[in-house]
């Protein structure tokens, strides 16, 4: 088929719904209730040729890749044929030890990502089940030379401490589609990307779908610990910034949400309010054909 898939594996900010050592209600009724849990962010794509290919692993690949198997089928393969990473921050490269010889064992699994993220995960011992391949930023890649997609790393500012990080955008036979799961502000964002609006943006990397940083939903939803040490820009501001949909518009829906966000929650005010803006939040186990 002349098409390309993408399935959403996981919506949540790294520490995944419930969230350790979190008693707050979001969390506790995702302890009582299996269905109300969310995993770490992570997109499958299914190539023209039925291989299959990971875009960040968290430690909950196993729900993950029967996540997988239930949207395509059980006799689906389990061994994603390619791992592609945006970053080195936790929720995104902790379930990388899985694929070595205490539970999966493979090795030949190729590991896409930056320079500095690849020698970041071969620090940490994390690359050795993989063959690594670099990828520059602004440049693009087909995972596998038969997938009929290609992925391309776009540089965005986020509390770059060890390595740096990047947007990826899927192209396929008929669409594009932005993953940006995490970013410090749209002010850096556009500067980087020498853009003025998230639209001009979006127009400039040609993207029909963005699943875009939805960590926050405002600035007081952390009572503890202080919003400007962990900066993305929150659900409110894009809102701002974007107004309601026009027509040509691409899709754009909010991703990697925090426990503490009220979107989290399909009949909250704010859930609502995305919605009738015609903008919305990826549900898990959704898919997008490209
Ligand atoms: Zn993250
Ligand atoms: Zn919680």
């Amino acid at each position: 088929m002349n098409e390309v898939i993408v399935s959403i594996l996981g919506v949540a900010q790294d520490g995944g719904i419930p969230q350790a050592g979190c008693n707050c209600k979001r969390c506790l009724s995702a302890h009582e209730n299996l269905d109300l849990r969310k995993f770490p962010v992570s997109c499958g794509v299914i190539g023209i040729d039925d291989s299959f290919h990971m875009i960040e692993v968290s430690r909950q690949l196993s729900e993950q890749l029967k996540l997988a198997s239930d949207i395509f089928g059980p006799n689906f393969p389990v061994k994603p044929d390619s791992v592609i990473i945006t970053h080195g921050h936790l929720g995104h490269i902790d379930g990388l030890g899985l694929f070595g010889k205490e539970v999966m064992g493979v090795n030949d699994v190729p590991l896409i990502s930056s320079e500095k993220v690849i020698n970041l995960l071969s620090k940490r011992g994390l690359v050795e089940s993989f063959i690594c391949r670099e990828i520059s930023p602004n440049t693009k890649i087909e995972p596998t030379p038969d997938c009929g997609f290609s992925v391309e790393f776009l540089k965005v500012p986020h509390r770059d401490e060890e390595t740096d990080t990047h947007a990826i955008i899927i192209r396929g036979p008929k669409k594009s589609l932005l993953f940006l799961p995490d970013h410090d502000s749209w002010d850096e964002t556009f500067r980087e990307t020498g853009t003025k609006d998230i639209r001009d943006f979006l127009h400039k990397i040609r993207v029909d779908i963005a699943l875009i940083d939805g960590t926050f939903w405002d600035e007081n939803e952390l009572k503890n610990r202080k919003m400007d040490k962990i900066p993305h820009p929150t659900i409110s501001e894009s809102l701002e910034l974007l107004g309601k949909k026009r027509i040509n518009d691409p899709e754009i829906y909010f991703i990697h949400l925090n426990h503490t966000n009220p979107a989290n929650d399909e009949t909250s005010i704010q859930r609502k309010k995305i919605d009738s803006m015609g903008w919305g939040v990826v549900l898990q186990g959704s898919i997008f054909s490209i």
